[in-house]
C-alpha cells in the first residue's frame, strides 16, 4: 500500500462504519384493529320500501348503494363489512338488530330511499335515535319505516334503548357520526334537506352498544331524485361519501391549542 492509499483508508473506512452504525429502531405503531361496520340495505323479500314516480323500488336501490359501500370500505383494509341482508331478502327488523350485535359491529348505518306526496320534495337527510322526534316529517317517516316489522313495539324498545344508550355514550357518538355524513354529503354536493340531521324512534337503531344512524338517500317520489338514485355513477358517489364520512367519523380529533 503507498502512502497516498494509505492516508485515504480511514476515509475509505470510516464511511462504511458510519452508514453501518446501528439505527435505532422504532417501535413499529400498533396497526388500528380494522373496525367492524355493519351496513343495512332497508326492506327487502315482500317489502319493497318506498316505490319510486316511474316504479323504482327502494330495496333494489338501496342494496345497491351498500353493496358500492361495502366495496369502497373493504379496500383500504381500514374497515371490515358486514351486511344485514345481502340479497332480495326480507329480514325483520329486530333480526338486522340482533345481527349486528352478535357479530360485535363498531357502527352501524341503515340506508333507506325515502317517498313524499309532495313530489318536489328531494334531498337526502340522515336520522338518529330520540323519543321524541324533531317534527311531524320524521315521526311519519320513523312510523313508515317501523312498519317493515309489525312485531316491533317502537316506543317501549326505543326509550329502553335510549337508557342503555345515554348510559354507554352511543347517543353523543350517533349524532357525531350523523354529523359527519351530513357534512360529508355537503362536501360532497349531495343534495340535502334542509336541518339535515333529525331525530325519530327507529326501531332499527337501537343497539345500545352501536353508534347507529339512518340515512335517507333521497327521494323516490321525486323525479330527479329517483333518476340519479338509479344511475350507478350517483350511486358510487354516494357510497364514496358514506365512506368518507366514516374516515372522518374515526379521525383523531384535532388537540386544540393551549
Ligand atoms: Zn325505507
Amino acid at each position: 500500500m503507498n502512502r497516498r492509499s494509505l492516508l485515504s483508508a480511514p476515509l475509505i473506512l470510516a464511511a462504511p462504519s458510519v452508514w453501518a452504525a446501528p439505527v435505532r429502531k422504532l417501535a413499529p405503531k400498533p396497526k388500528p384493529k380494522p373496525k367492524l361496520i355493519a351496513l343495512d340495505p332497508g326492506h327487502g323479500g315482500h317489502d319493497p320500501g318506498a316505490l319510486g314516480y316511474r316504479g323504482t323500488r327502494e330495496k333494489g336501490v338501496v342494496l345497491s348503494v351498500a353493496r358500492d359501500l361495502a366495496r369502497e370500505l373493504q379496500a383500504g383494509g381500514r374497515y371490515r363489512v358486514m351486511l344485514t341482508r345481502t340479497g332480495d331478502s326480507y329480514v325483520p327488523l329486530r333480526e338486522r338488530v340482533a345481527r349486528a350485535q352478535q357479530a360485535n359491529a363498531d357502527l352501524f348505518l341503515s340506508i333507506h330511499a325515502d317517498s313524499h306526496p309532495d313530489r318536489d320534495v328531494r334531498g337526502a337527510s340522515v336520522y338518529t335515535l330520540s323519543e321524541e322526534a324533531t317534527d311531524r316529517e320524521a315521526a311519519a317517516l320513523a312510523a313508515r319505516e317501523n312498519q317493515s316489522d309489525p312485531m316491533v313495539a317502537p316506543s317501549s324498545t326505543v326509550a329502553r334503548a335510549l337508557i342503555a344508550m345515554s348510559q354507554r355514550g352511543t347517543v353523543n357518538d350517533s349524532c357525531k357520526f350523523a354529523n359527519s355524513i351530513v357534512s360529508t354529503f355537503g362536501r360532497s354536493g349531495i343534495l340535502l334537506l334542509p336541518r339535515s340531521h333529525r331525530e325519530a324512534g327507529f326501531a332499527v337503531l337501537t343497539s345500545p352498544d352501536i353508534p347507529a344512524a339512518l340515512v335517507e338517500l333521497g327521494y323516490l317520489s321525486n323525479p330527479r331524485d329517483e333518476k340519479l338514485l338509479t344511475v350507478r355513477q350517483h350511486q358510487v358517489a354516494l357510497a364514496r361519501a358514506l365512506r368518507a364520512s366514516m374516515d372522518a367519523y374515526y379521525a383523531p380529533r384535532a388537540v386544540p391549542r393551549a
